[in-house]
């Protein structure tokens, strides 16, 4: 049996439309090579993981280094030095005051340890989130998840989630446009918190660049609002940056864009190049809201993947990455936008550095074009170049290469992608 065909018979894919039809072999920077050694270019990264790029050289020998040291033993039974190391590190890269890291594995686990730490901290129960948001696959994240389409046979989920509009200027909730609109979806939290919650609130979730929900970036002055509204409620700000995070739209974490300090931040995908590590930090006094026996985590702050974030951090800072994030997506935006005025598919194009969406509609009605989505995705494919999907409606091609693609390998795209939605 070769690869695919032990797919169909021992993976279990039935969660998942399809499996992309190549067997990758290997990967390389922003290159990914199938098992016949054909080259694709990646324009997804593994769902936005490998920001530094497929196989790191300089993340590579910190793992393997720690390898032959140490690769399990449990963080939070004996001290280990890549743990703390890590810990500092973070302290000092995010946001404000966010100091004390709880480590696990997924985005989810991450997740749900920030919730555990609200509600202790707190003393309160409930959450808001926005409507369309993801935020993992437990169930305590899922009911947070404001979209149907993940949910759907997957109840009860927990009470006590309120889902607010989204800041979707294309799609506004609220039919209004940007910035005639004077932030109105920010300001009516005020009323979702009134009429659909019981004020007793917890924490406010949300990514500041929505990703599965199709790469939505809120206006520039969205987060002041919301946390206008929250410090009058005493409500946590909860930043989930587990895909908007480690220099994705240019700045290391999302939330830096809005001049705001987040109380709880979540991260994982790009904090270790590929190596399985989340993380939820949060100011001093909400971490030690946890009491003996609270929370805990078997493989949570893995030594190797510890060691690999840190080589992460360094080669970021060393080969400025993030400006590089910034740089390349401003370039790609521009030529997108350049392609948009004579292509009616593209309904809207947005993004923040090199987290960049393309919204294909059709009728020129804003009808979500989601079959036309596919198509170019399989198009795209066939012409070597991986992109992934997004939004409710499964009509958003989604950008998110490793941050060290070339400038040229982006060029090469927007001139195959024109081709694709012609043929769409
Ligand atoms: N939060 C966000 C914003 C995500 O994009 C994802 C994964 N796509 C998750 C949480 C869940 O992460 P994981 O799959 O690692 O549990």
């Amino acid at each position: 049996m070769n690869t695919q065909e032990k797919y169909r018979k021992y993976v279990n894919t039935a969660c998942v439309k399809a499996v992309e039809p190549i067997v990758i072999a290997q990967a390389k920077g922003a290159r990914v090579i199938d098992e016949s050694g054909r080259s694709y270019t990646d324009l997804f990264a593994g769902i936005s993981v490998v920001n530094a790029g497929h196989c790191n050289p300089e993340v590579l020998a910190a793992a393997k280094a720690q390898m032959e040291r140490l690769v399990h033993a449990c963080a939070y039974v004996y001290h280990i030095p890549a743990v703390a190391n890590l810990a500092e590190m973070l302290a000092q890269i995010t946001p404000g005051r966010l100091q004390k890291s709880f480590f696990g594995s997924g985005g989810a686990e991450a997740n749900e340890g920030g919730m555990r730490l609200a509600k202790q901290f707190t003393r309160k129960q409930e959450f808001i989130s926005l409507q369309g948001c993801f935020h993992g696959r437990s169930v305590g994240t899922l009911s947070l998840t404001g979209n149907c389409g993940r949910k759907r046979g997957g109840g009860p989920f927990l009470p006590g989630c309120a889902y607010h509009p989204a800041p979707s200027c294309y799609r506004c909730p609220y039919a209004k446009t940007y910035p005639g609109c004077d932030l109105h979806c920010a300001k009516e939290l005020e009323r979702t918190i009134q009429f659909n919650t019981a004020d007793n609130v917890a924490a406010f979730i949300a990514e500041p660049v929505m990703g599965e929900g199709g790469i939505i970036v809120p206006p520039p002055e969205y987060f002041r609002e919301i946390k206008r509204v929250l410090d009058r409620h005493g409500i946590l700000l909860f930043v989930d940056e587990v895909q908007s995070g480690f220099g994705r739209t240019g700045k290391l974490f999302a939330i830096e864009h809005y001049q705001v300090e987040p109380d709880i931040l979540t991260m994982a995908k790009g904090i270790a190049d590929g190596f399985p590590l989340s993380a939820v930090i949060a100011r001093e006094e909400i971490a030690d809201a946890f009491r003996p026996g609270d929370h805990l985590s078997t493989f949570g702050g893995n030594p190797v993947s510890c060691a690999a974030a840190l080589a992460n951090i360094a080669f970021f800072e060393r080969e400025r990455l993030c400006d590089q994030s910034a740089a390349k997506g401003a370039t790609l935006m521009t030529a997108l936008k350049e392609l948009q005025r004579s292509r009616p598919l593209i309904g809207d194009v947005r993004g923040l550095g090199l987290m960049v969406g393309v919204e294909l509609v059709r009728d020129g009605q804003k009808t979500p074009a989601s079959e036309a989505a596919e198509k170019v995705k399989a198009l795209m494919r066939e012409r070597g170049f991986l992109i992934g999907l997004g939004g409710t409606y499964g009509n958003v091609l989604r950008i998110q290469p490793p941050l060290v693609i070339e400038a040229g390998d982006l060029q090469l795209a927007v001139g195959a992608l024109a081709e694709c939605l012609d043929k769409a």
